[in-house]
Parts: C-alpha cells; structure tokens; sequence
C-alpha cells in the first residue's frame, strides 16, 4: 500500500535516526520548512548520542533517560513524525518512494540519508561468542555492561577512542584489563606519536596491559571466548572481549540505488548526492569539505551536526556550502581531550605545558599557521585554539609555547 500525501506540502523524509537525521529534521523547522517530516529509524529508541555509551553510560552513571537528544514532545511539537524500528529496505528513485521493513510504501519530495555506520566485525573464528562486544548502540552497552563485574578479565582489541574509553571504565570498575592494538602505537590514526605515548602512559599507570603492534589470530572457548590468541601464539585470558577495531558506513542502501558510493555516500559541499532529490549527512558520508579543501569521511558529533545543518539549509533553498572545522573529543579517566582540526601534512611541533602532567595542549603547524590542536584539560584555551585553526591564524611558534602569553593574544585583533 502506498500511503499518499497531499499535493501541497512537500515531503522530506530522513533515514536513520541519530545524531545527523535528529539534527536535519529539526533545523529544517528552524530554517522555515512547512512540508511534511518524516524520521525514520531502525533502532528501537528515539534519536540518542552514542558518546557516552563508552563513557558515563557504560560505567553506570548516567540513565537512559539522559541519552536522549530531544523527547518526544518536542519532535510532536515540531511536527516531526518519527518512525521507530522500522528499516527502510529499498530506494525507487523514478518513482521517488521508499520501502519498509513494516511492507509500507511511502513518497518523498527530498530524501536525506543519515544512516551513520556500525562497528567494523573481527573475521576470525570465536568472534560470534556471546561474551564478545561491540560498542554502538544503546543495546550493545546494556549486554556489556552487565558482564563489567569487579575482578573480570576484560580484553579490548583496538586501541583507538573506543577501546581505550571502555579501558578506563574497565579499570574504574575494578577490572584486569588488557588493550590489545595492531598499530605500533594506540590512537595511530587520530594523532601524533607524541600524543599516543602519554595515552600510552596514562593507562599503563593506571594498570593497563597495553600490548601493540600485535594482531589478534583467534578466540579460544567454547560457549564463550576464554582467551584471545594473538599473531604471535601468545594467549590472553578473558572475561569479557571488547571489539573497537573502526566503522564501516552503512551504504548499502544508496548503493543499490544507484548512488555514488565511495568509503561513504559521495555527496557535495551542499550534501547532495547526484540525484537532485537525495541528500547525506554524518558518518556515512564521503564528502567535500570547504574548509580542508578535500574529500574525505569524517566520524562526529560536531561533523554529523554540522553537515545535517547543511543539508537542512540545501532542502530550504540556501546555498552555503559545509566548512565547519573538525573537532572531536575524547574523555578516559579524569582527561578530556579534545582536538581540532587534522595534523596531516604539518611541518612543526609545538607543545605549550608539559606533557608529564595532565593538562597541557599540542599544536601542529604548516608554513607558520595552525592547522590542528590537541588539548588534554585545557578546555578554555581549546576554545582560542579552534579559533586559531578555524581562522588560520600566522602565529609565533615560542609564543605559543609560552604559557607566560596568554593563548588568546595570538588571535588577530578585532
Ligand atoms: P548514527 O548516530 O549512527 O545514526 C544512524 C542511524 O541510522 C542508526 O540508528 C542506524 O541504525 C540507522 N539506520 C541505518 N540504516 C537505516 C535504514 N536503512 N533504515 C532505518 N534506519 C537506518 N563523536 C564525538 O564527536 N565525540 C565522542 O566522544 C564520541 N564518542 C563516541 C562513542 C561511541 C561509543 C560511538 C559509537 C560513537 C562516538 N562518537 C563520538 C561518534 C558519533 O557518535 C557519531 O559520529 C555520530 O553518532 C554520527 O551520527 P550519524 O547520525 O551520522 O549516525
């Protein structure tokens, strides 16, 4: 059954309900859209924030109630309808409908994708066990969190944001706790060697098992896994495995619909795809950033946030393409890091305090100028330094490695 609509009012209907698809439907009412919302999601709750899954949630000490990033009041209140549990199985885009997974059929005017990603899956043996975890849903957490008992041997493959943020928790609850990395270093993707050495510090003293460069070859048990076998032969006991090892975007669906897909859905500054009515915004999307002057895929909440604001903006006839600079965070033990911009590229190192503390800031600059910064509990001069980024601000590198000059005199004056 196709369920029509009216001839006058348009139809935007949104795929994947999270942080981007929560984003776009309410920006598109701030922006001045009166046609119909339609959000639909395949998960069971309304649109919730995946960051503290690895953090206050998995430890306990947030409810579910907190997750939530509008209650359902206000998407009625906005005239958002709001689809939970339902998949959207099929583009038709001659037609311009969509199948569901609940056999509906339904019309859209514009299309936007926001169908993020899920955990990337170890291939080898034992990696279906019931003991063994990954982290992306509400869900996933609360079968982890329940296996997180004081004394239990919790072995984490991957060392990136994920797996060391379950590992502070790990430790915080009283677990023996082994993170286990292929890289040389943890965080090798996101940072410098650096910045990974005092992470790597951090949770060896906090009495991590931190073992890198090794591959995992296998997971031994029998209903569950008892030990992780790395490449080498050596056997890890466990408990409990956490599996943080990357995302894969969830494309398929604009895949066989004939959409560009290329490591995410390819879209343009503006979000768009190539068709003139599909939209994309958030992790599943490889797209031109104005700011970096690139393509590229990026995975958080600022970037789901921001491209969704976009994309909205593209639905309402606006045409100010997406060049939010970058920014992430990341919060194990008592640091928070947050970094901004990417370092890719830079020609000068520069640290202002001293990293054998905890709380200091890194920069990283090309031909004098800032392209990227990394503070660990330094959240008011992370501020100036997105500004210096954001703005690429020509700065002295000893002044800014001076904590004697206060960070915002390096910003231009007004
Ligand atoms: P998602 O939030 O993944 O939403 C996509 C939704 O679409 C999902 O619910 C999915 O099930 C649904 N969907 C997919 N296909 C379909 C379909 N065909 N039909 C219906 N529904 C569909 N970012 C930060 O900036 N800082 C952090 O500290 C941070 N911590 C994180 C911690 C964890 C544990 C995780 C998992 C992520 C973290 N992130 C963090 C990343 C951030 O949460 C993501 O970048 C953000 O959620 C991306 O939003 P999205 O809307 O693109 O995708």
């Amino acid at each position: 059954m196709t369920e029509t609509t009216s001839t006058e009012a348009p139809v935007t209907i949104i795929v994947g309900a999270g942080q981007a698809g929560s984003e776009l439907a309410t920006s598109l009412r701030q922006q001045g859209y009166t046609g119909r919302i339609l959000l639909i999601g395949d998960e069971p709750h309304l649109p919730y924030r995946r960051p503290p899954l690895s953090k206050a949630f998995l430890a306990g000490e947030v409810g579910l109630e907190t997750l939530f990033i509008k209650p359902a009041a206000t998407y009625e209140k906005l005239g958002i309808e709001c689809l939970t549990g339902v998949h959207v199985e099929a583009i038709d885009r001659i037609a311009r409908k969509l199948r569901l997974s609940d056999g509906r059929t339904l019309h859209y005017d514009w299309l936007a994708l926001t169908t993020g990603g899920r955990p990337r899956k170890l291939a080898i043996a034992g990696a279906d066990k019931p003991n063994v975890h990954y982290v992306r849903t509400i869900d996933d957490i609360l079968r982890m969190r329940e296996q997180f008992q004081p004394g239990k041997r919790l072995a984490i493959i991957g060392g990136g944001y994920i797996g060391l943020e379950a590992a502070s928790i790990g430790i915080k609850k009283g677990l023996k706790v082994t993170v286990i990395e292929a890289l040389p270093r943890v965080l090798a993707r996101v940072t410098t060697p650096e910045v990974s050495a005092f992470y790597e510090r951090i949770h060896r003293e906090r009495g991590v098992e931190l073992l890198t460069g090794i591959g995992v070859q296998a997971l031994d048990g029998d209903e569950q896994v008892d030990t992780v076998v790395l490449a080498d032969g050596t056997r890890v006991p466990a408990d409990i495995v956490v599996v943080g090892v990357g995302l894969v975007p969830n494309t398929e669906l604009a895949e066989a619909a004939g959409l560009e897909v290329s490591n995410g859905i390819v879209v343009d500054a503006l979000a768009r795809t190539g068709d003139p009515h599909i939209l994309a915004a958030g992790d599943c999307t490889q797209h031109e950033h104005g700011f970096l002057g690139r393509r590229l895929r990026l995975e958080s909440v600022p970037h789901a946030m921001e491209q969704a604001r976009t994309a909205a903006g593209t639905i309402c006839g606006r045409t100010d393409p997406y060049r939010a600079v970058p920014w992430f965070w990341s919060d194990q033990y008592d640091l928070k890091l947050q970094m901004v911009g990417l370092s890719e590229g830079f020609d000068r190192f520069v640290v202002r305090g001293d990293m054998n503390t905890n709380a200091f800031m890194t920069f990283y600059l090309k031909d004098g100028v800032v392209l990227a910064a990394d503070a660990v509990n330094r959240p008011q001069e992370f501020g100036v330094a997105k500004r210096l980024v954001g703005e690429r601000v020509p700065v002295d590198p000893v002044a800014l490695a001076d904590e004697s000059v206060p960070l915002k005199t390096l910003l231009p004056a007004a």
